[in-house]
């Protein structure tokens, strides 16, 4: 079989990238995608605009998300594929699972504040392309401006991760939630980027187990999230788990990510794509 080009995660201003829906639509086709997914953390809001934007410039479209978890008091990512973008109970579930963020915003500003760095809940706003969604992201690009780092991965280490003075405890949705919701409107959930959680291998079973306890079917195998040789590591974990492996970069921004759109190495052989399952929730040009 031919290699197929598919990136099934990134990122737009409706969450946390810096391009509009259409512009990732432009610069994937531009750099070889064969068939798309926009994932926008805890939002279905892009979704029209990305299918319409990709299909009227021949690119292959599923619908995507990236729903935020939490999961043995960590946070985990669940992403969904080939959804009815409309279904209720999704679109209810993600606004839930948003609602939390204004608030856990204002508790990180005033935080920050008491670590000696002012107006940051502003600063971040201005970056913020959906009110609805303001992230951890949108604060590390005001702390870069305000020259507190020189840039966000920097911003993450020393002050928004657990341990540092700019981290809120938040509770997501729960996992069987996550999943349910992406079931129910007739997509395929996927654990994203396992690699980037630091679980004991005990709470990684317990992951994978209870994932597919409640319906998960994939696993994110190359990912821009990962380190290359976590990709041998997680086709096994995939095979082990009888999971579809899907690929995706990750994408935000030009300025920020390490890995472009539709830049990354093929699947290993050994797994099964996930794109092979979801031949008839592909939104065809
Ligand atoms: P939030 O959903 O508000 O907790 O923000 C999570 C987002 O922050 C992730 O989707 C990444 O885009 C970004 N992020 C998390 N950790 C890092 C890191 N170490 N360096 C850069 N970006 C990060
Ligand atoms: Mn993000
Ligand atoms: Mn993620
Ligand atoms: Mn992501």
């Amino acid at each position: 079989m031919s290699f197929l080009n598919a990136d099934l995660h990134c990122h737009s201003n409706v969450s946390d990238g810096t391009l509009r829906p259409e512009d990732l639509a432009v610069r994937a086709r531009d750099n070889g995608v064969d068939l798309w997914a926009l994932t926008d953390h805890d939002e279905v809001g892009g979704q029209h605009r990305a299918m319409v934007a990709a299909l009227a410039i021949g690119l292959p479209y599923l619908t995507g998300t990236e729903i935020s978890v939490t999961f043995a008091d960590k946070t985990v990512h669940i992403v969904g594929l080939g959804f009815d973008h409309e279904s209720e109970p999704l679109v209810k579930g993600l606004a839930e699972t948003r609602g939390g963020r204004e608030r856990r915003a204002q508790d990180i500003g005033d935080q920050l504040a008491q670590a000696g760095i002012p107006g940051a809940y502003q600063g971040a706003l201005r970056y913020v392309g959906n009110p609805d969604l303001i992230s951890r992201t949108h604060f590390a690009r005001y702390l870069v401006e305000a020259g507190v780092c020189g840039d966000t991965n920097e911003v993450f280490r020393h002050y928004l991760v657990e341990g540092k003075p700019g981290f809120i405890q938040h509770r997501w949705a729960r996992l069987a939630d996550a999943v349910r919701w992406i079931n129910e409107a007739g997509g395929l959930a996927v654990i994203a980027h396992p690699g980037r959680y630091g679980f004991t291998p005990n709470e990684e079973y317990a992951l994978f187990s209870e994932f597919k306890t409640h319906g998960g079917v994939g696993v994110e195998v190359v990912t821009g999230s990962h380190a290359a040789h976590e990709f041998g590591i997680y086709a096994d974990m995939a095979r082990e788990f009888d999971l579809l492996a899907s690929r995706g970069s990750d994408f935000h921004s030009p300025d920020e990510s390490r890995i472009d759109l539709g830049n990354l190495p093929g699947l290993p052989a050994s797994v099964r794509p996930i794109w092979d399952a979801l031949a008839h929730r592909i939104r065809q040009p």
